[in-house]
């Protein structure tokens, strides 16, 4: 008889009030003993309904069934089988809206913690697993890789698995993307991506950092370097600003840069050759992931008030509800229905406030969300000598730009087919820069069809030859 609990185990976190001083992870992670009493809420249902909603469908009930079984190295093996990222993906995949939602014990309950699940496995093989990486026979076929975020990764573990010889392209000196550079250390400890990261390299991957492709080499110049397919990963790193009075003043960051300063140069340390202004009163505009990341990080940098400032209401934030639960626990001060109109300064140039305007939501907009609607006479300044800009990214369009015939869509991202080939000729893309900012998980599923399909195409074109 399984374990029939509405509720889920709770997930041992650090304490709020200690945590918001400190970079180490909040979740601790699942006991063997809750793991396994978790694993028993399982129904292992016949049709599978939770694999239907993970987009690279792994076997979920196969692993939960052999961590109840006590058998982790095999739910490690049944989640690598679907993914090659299951340490980070058991962390921060939004599964409340993937997996977790389709569980049959979500009906009259709390569903099965599968992600909690998915990282016990994970974690428990990186800790006490050597992992078996052998090199496969090369095939004799070379490929490119632009980018080395989770699509790039996905992709080059793919090739390198069928024997290719593959060679990532990285423009900041380390891979990883936003898992080292956006994600910060209290959600994902770098040294699990690093950990995946050592596995791609065993298995041959060639991995060259501090490679901006488009400005050091071009599409078409490692096409005529031999590398007969390639695969852009590039991302949507374009911060968005909002175009409003004051936005290029000392104390405005974008997102992507106050957590590239806090995540990949440690600007917190004191050694740190990137420092970061310590902020008395900071206010986050935006209400996703990144949004709270940031929120969360200012926090822990040591500022005193820090808002969170977000047009809509808190049922239409974006950002995953676990954060946002956090992000209050720790003592971050939602400021929703409210809209920035201006950033003030000061005789130096430096913010010194931010005018906004109280905001109610009317009829739901294109985007099926309801459009705020600014309040009349409702302005009011928020009291704050930081603003961190988190209003969403683009790509980056150099590539589009350097690369002849390599069509995006109106807002820059590439345009692909089913198969994840651009309209270049052996020109493949996905992730980020295809979707825009979306989820790591689903642009590992795309790196996955690109090797998939570029596997495929160079086949056939050894066979024509
Ligand atoms: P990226 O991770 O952006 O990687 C692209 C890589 O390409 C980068 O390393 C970049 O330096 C490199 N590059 C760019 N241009 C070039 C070039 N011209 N030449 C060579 N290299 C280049 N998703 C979740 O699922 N859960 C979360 O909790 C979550 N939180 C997030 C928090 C933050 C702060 C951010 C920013 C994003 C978050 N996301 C989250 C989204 C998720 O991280 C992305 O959807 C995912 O990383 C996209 O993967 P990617 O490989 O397409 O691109
Ligand atoms: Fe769920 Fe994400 Fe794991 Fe798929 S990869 S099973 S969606 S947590
Ligand atoms: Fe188990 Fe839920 Fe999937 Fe059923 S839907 S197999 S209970 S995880």
């Amino acid at each position: 008889m399984p374990n029939m609990s509405p509720k889920k185990n709770e997930m041992p976190v650090q304490l709020p009030e200690e945590r918001r001083h400190n970079f180490d992870e909040v979740a601790l992670g699942y006991t063997e003993e809750q793991a396994i009493n978790e694993a028993d809420r399982c129904l292992q249902c016949k049709h599978k309904p939770c694999v239907k909603g993970c987009p690279v469908h792994i076997n979920i009930p196969g692993f939960i069934l052999a961590i109840k079984n006590q058998d982790y190295k095999k739910a490690y093996e049944i989640l690598t089988a679907s993914s090659s990222l299951p340490a980070v993906c058991g962390r921060v995949c939004p599964q409340e809206s993937q997996c977790e939602a389709l569980c049959v014990r979500g009906i009259k309950g709390e569903s099965v913690g599968i992600g909690r699940l998915e990282r016990f496995a994970a974690d428990w093989y990186l800790k006490n697993a050597e992992e078996q990486v052998e090199k496969p026979e090369p095939n004799g076929h070379k490929v490119a890789i632009i980018g080395a975020g989770p699509a790039g990764l996905t992709c080059a573990g793919d090739l390198a698995r069928l024997g290719y010889d593959v060679t990532i392209f990285e423009a900041l000196h380390v891979a990883g993307g936003v898992l080292v550079y956006g994600i910060p250390e209290f959600r994902l400890p770098k040294k699990i991506v690093r950990k995946e990261i050592e596995v791609l390299q065993k298995l041959g991957v060639k991995l060259r950092t501090n490679m901006v492709i488009g400005q050091v080499l071009s599409i078409d110049e490692l096409l005529e370097e031999g590398f007969e397919a390639i695969f852009i990963g590039s991302g949507a790193g374009l911060p968005r600003f909002m175009n409003i009075p004051g936005e290029n003043a000392s104390g405005v960051y974008s997102a992507n840069e106050f957590l590239t300063r806090i995540n990949l140069m440690k600007a917190y340390r004191e050694e740190s050759d990137t420092p970061i202004k310590h902020s008395r009163k900071l206010a986050v505009v935006g209400g996703g992931n990144v949004a709270m990341d940031a929120a969360r990080c200012a926090l822990r940098l040591g500022a005193e008030e820090v808002y969170i400032v977000y047009r809509r209401s808190e049922a239409e934030m974006p950002a995953r509800l676990e954060e946002v639960h956090h992000a209050k626990e720790e003592g971050v001060i939602f400021k929703t229905l409210t809209n920035p109109v201006e950033i003030l300064t000061n005789e130096q140039g430096h913010v010194s406030g931010m005018k906004c305007v109280e905001m109610e939501l009317g009829e739901p907009d294109e985007s099926g969300r309801r459009r705020p609607i600014a309040k009349p006479n409702s302005e009011f300044v928020l009291d704050v000598d930081t603003v961190v800009i988190a209003v969403g990214t683009s790509p980056n369009p150099l590539l589009r730009n350097t690369t002849e015939g390599l069509e995006t869509n109106k807002y820059g991202c590439l345009i692909v087919n089913e198969e994840g080939l651009t309209s270049r000729d052996g020109v493949y893309a996905g992730g980020d820069a295809v979707t825009g900012a979306a989820t790591v998980i689903l642009a590992m599923g795309a790196g996955k069809t690109a090797a998939a399909s570029m596997h495929k195409y160079i086949q056939e074109k050894r066979k024509k030859a």
